[in-house]
């Protein structure tokens, strides 16, 4: 079709702004912006007619003249963003479903190819200016802020860019489990079983972590992602395990964080602690949470009537490099598909007696299930310390003491 059929059937409708006009030919030619494309249309129109120069006259019938407020709108924009830490920024929109719908109505009518959508050329308009009236810069890969505005009510929302922090967690105190966990009577609504907090556990190692950092990052709230979790009621020492906090919604993005993991160390002290804090990213939670680590465990084992030592000596040196045939756990059994996996256990020893109980050292590949290699879960798991003993032995009390980190950082800078 060309521009000035294009023009008249256009103007068939009603009157229409020289941003949408140009808009239904965003892809022809270069170095235009949309409103100068709309400007030629008109000329060639009046050229090829010879008739007079004819200026939008009325109200644009596809946008209703939106083009006229994008200063209005940058400046809401930038009030939206103030007090919020953020160098980088993208426009996104709301447009009222009737806008939308007059412009597809006219790309199907005259069938066109490749119009750019009202939305677009809002949210690069507004852009433009915003960027040109702020320190901001314009960037629609992984902007810090993100303006959303909403046409029909006049409003803009802001959302935040999370922050990521990567460290490894101990925890010295059992009973915390690694996440919140809502009540189970109340599903977190609040109930007399959880005395309205909504919460199974008192605290999480995430709440203990996340607690003093909101304050620091004005921050809504952190999502702790952990390299695996050990039990509720075991402890997790050594070099601590790894994990990545996702920090939601911070209007400040710069910490020191030297500062920071003293601060959570002092308000935690005898209960969890975290070390080697660094900036992360997003994409670091993924290979986090899919790394196969080996785990160390230390345990404390009962074992039935008197057991020389040099027996279990040599019951452990049987375990140790083993392959475990493992078929679900009964204790797990309730939520897991019942199947039969092989583990190895790369280490085991004997270390000494704490009181009555057998002190030993695991290192296995990270999904050994510890408690059935030590009871064997009624033959459930074999070999098992219990089958190798030919006497009945059982965890009493399970520590992690290592857990391989992930490989070296591939991104960061945040701040
Ligand atoms: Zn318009
Ligand atoms: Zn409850």
């Amino acid at each position: 079709m060309d521009l000035t059929e294009l023009y008249q059937k256009v103007t068939e409708y009603g009157d229409i702004c020289d941003h949408c006009l140009g808009r239904l030919v965003a892809k022809r030619s270069f170095g235009l912006s949309n409103d100068m494309r709309g400007k030629g249309i008109r000329i060639a129109a009046a050229l090829t007619l010879n008739q007079p120069y004819q200026e939008q006259s009325g109200q644009c019938w596809i946008c209703g003249n939106f083009f006229e407020t994008v200063d209005h709108w940058a400046d809401k924009v930038i009030e939206a963003f103030t007090g919020i830490g953020g160098e980088t920024f993208v426009i996104g929109s709301k447009v009222p479903p009737l806008m939308s719908e007059s412009e597809e109505m006219i790309w199907s009518d005259l069938g066109l190819s490749d119009p750019e959508p009202l939305k677009s050329e809002i949210n690069r308009e507004v852009g433009k200016r915003v960027a040109a009236r702020s320190s901001l810069i314009g960037d629609t890969k992984n902007p810090d802020l993100t303006a959303v505005i909403h046409i029909s009510d006049g409003t803009v929302k802001v959302q935040i860019r999370p922050l990521f922090l990567y460290g490894r967690y101990l925890k010295y105190e059992r009973g915390i489990p690694q996440t919140h966990w809502a009540c189970r009577a109340c599903k977190g609504a609040g109930c007399e079983a959880c005395n309205g907090t909504g919460k199974q556990y008192h605290d999480s190692v995430e709440e203990l972590i996340g607690r003093p950092l909101l304050p620091v990052f004005k921050a809504e709230r952190v999502v702790l992602h952990g390299a695996g979790r050990e039990d509720i009621d075991a402890v997790m020492l050594g070099s601590g395990r790894p994990f990545i906090l996702e920090i939601v919604n911070p209007r400040i993005r710069e910490a020191d964080l030297k500062v920071l993991e003293d601060t959570i160390n002092a308000q935690n002290e005898g209960r969890i602690g975290v070390t080697d804090l660094r900036w992360s990213a997003r994409s670091e939670v993924e290979t986090l949470k899919s790394h196969k680590g080996h785990k160390k465990y230390r345990i404390l084992v009962d074992i039935d009537g008197s057991v020389p030592d040099t027996a279990l000596q040599s019951a452990v040196q049987k375990l140790s490099g083993a392959i475990i045939r493992q078929r679900t756990p009964t204790r797990v059994a309730h939520r897991r598909a019942d199947k039969v996996r092989e583990r190895g256990v790369l280490d085991i020893r004997y270390t000494g007696k704490e009181g009555k109980d057998f002190v030993l050292e695991v290192t296995g590949e990270a999904g050994l299930y510890i408690k059935e290699l030590i009871s064997g879960d009624q033959g459930r798991t074999t070999p098992s310390l219990t089958e190798v003993l030919k006497t009945p032995a059982r965890v009493v009390q399970l520590d992690v003491i290592h857990v391989e980190g992930t490989d070296q950082v591939k991104s960061h800078g945040t701040s």
